[in-house]
């Protein structure tokens, strides 16, 4: 039926990529709230934007088409696609999350879900036997990112999937780090796929956006009513910048990846470095897992100084690489999870989970890596404590 076979095809031409009634190659910004009806019950498809809008419906369905799902949703930010998934739980309910997971995800969890008695429990995905022992009787969902942020630790998606579906849980993807053009999470058996698309997807760092891909008609239609009835849509400007961002995915995509793993090999080769935590690295513990599942090893890279190296001179010893909370834009980044984007979770819980005070995020640019790799080096050697 379709006229291509490969998602870098797809990324153009994908979902609705075009105008049927004016031929133009790219989908109009509808902006309208509502859509005058022929009579009463006579509507031309719309109604009223919260509930479908034209330009929104295109970056649906071609989120849906990319991580081969049966239906896409888009909303306001990552965190609204999230809370919308997790509105299909009800009060008792337990969902299971990765020891390590967005900072936001754990906060909405801890501090706005428990108001409506939904709790959590962090669990290792990690370890299938370990993590079967903590899906309790209470237990509905688990919600996995692999790499996961910031340690970028690997999960076997499939073998999580699996061991959840025995006991009917529902399986939730973050899937931000990797994108479908490096990991396909209902491919690998998950239900649900979820993206904060502020990130790699839009790639631009210059909208907030969020979307979910679904596996089932059923899900679909739940879904479906969530995002009309609690309104967290995304809208049709920013439906037409991410689509417009999804376009250069593939060619984004490779160069980050090819400057991340140049960047992870200089900082294991650097003195002044304690540890990588990079699944593209043959030596990281979650290679051949990652390898299984995902094209390679994504962009997301954590580091540690060793203990004579100040990181407050570091990061203010950087020039071209910018200090920001975020990622997956076209320029490099770095952060400080501990006091940044994992600042809301409780301190003794970090520590348990190893996000030390000392540790970097660098999210690789597309820059040239020459630049890059220079300007680590300068602020890292500017940051050494004689
Ligand atoms: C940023 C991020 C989110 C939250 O998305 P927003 O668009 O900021 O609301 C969720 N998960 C991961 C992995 C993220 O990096």
């Amino acid at each position: 039926m379709s006229h291509y076979q490969y998602i870098n095809s797809a990324l153009i031409h994908g979902g609705i990529s075009n105008d049927e009634r004016t031929g133009a190659v790219n989908v109009p910004i509808y902006q309208t709230s509502t859509y005058q009806q022929d009579g009463l019950g006579k509507m031309r498809g719309y109604e009223y934007s919260r509930t479908g809008n034209p330009t929104r419906e295109a970056l649906e369905a071609l989120i849906a088409e990319l991580e081969e799902g049966v239906a896409g949703f888009a909303f306001a930010s990552g965190m609204a696609a999230i809370t919308a998934v997790l509105s299909l739980l009800h009060s008792g309910d337990r969902v299971l999350i990765s020891s390590n997971v967005y900072g936001g995800t754990f906060r909405l969890l801890a501090q706005v879900f428990d108001h409506f008695s939904i709790s959590y429990t962090i669990a290792d995905t990690t370890d299938a036997a370990k993590y079967e022992a903590d899906i309790t009787d209470d237990v509905k969902a688990v919600i996995i990112e692999s790499p996961a942020n910031p340690l970028m630790t690997v999960t076997d998606i499939r073998e999580i999937a699996d061991i959840s579906h025995k006991h009917d849980l529902l399986v939730i993807v973050d899937n931000t780090f990797m994108t479908p053009y490096l990991q396909k999470p209902l491919t690998l058996g998950a239900d649900i796929v979820v993206h904060s698309a502020t990130k790699y997807l839009g790639g631009h760092s210059d909208v907030v956006a969020g979307l979910a891909v679904v596996n089932s008609e059923e899900l679909a239609k739940k879904i479906a009513f969530i995002q009309n009835s609690t309104g967290g849509v995304l809208p049709p400007f920013d439906s037409f910048l991410l689509i417009r961002g999804i376009k250069t995915l593939g060619v984004r995509m490779d160069r980050h990846v090819d400057n991340a793993l140049k960047a992870a090999e200089f900082l294991q080769n650097h003195k002044a470095v304690k540890h990588v935590y990079y699944p593209g690295l043959a030596t990281d513990p979650g290679y051949a897992t990652n390898q299984k599942q995902a094209k390679n090893g994504g962009v997301m890279i954590s580091f540690e100084l060793q203990e004579n190296y100040d990181i407050e001179k570091f990061f203010e010893s950087l020039k071209l690489v910018m200090l920001a909370e975020s990622l997956g834009g076209v320029e490099s980044l770095v952060c400080h999870p501990s006091t940044m984007t994992h600042a809301s979770i409780p301190a003794d819980i970090r520590a348990k989970v190893g996000i030390t005070d000392g540790l970097i995020r660098l999210s690789t640019g597309i820059e040239d890596i020459r630049d890059i790799l220079a300007d680590l080096d300068q602020a890292i050697n500017a940051s050494e404590v004689k």
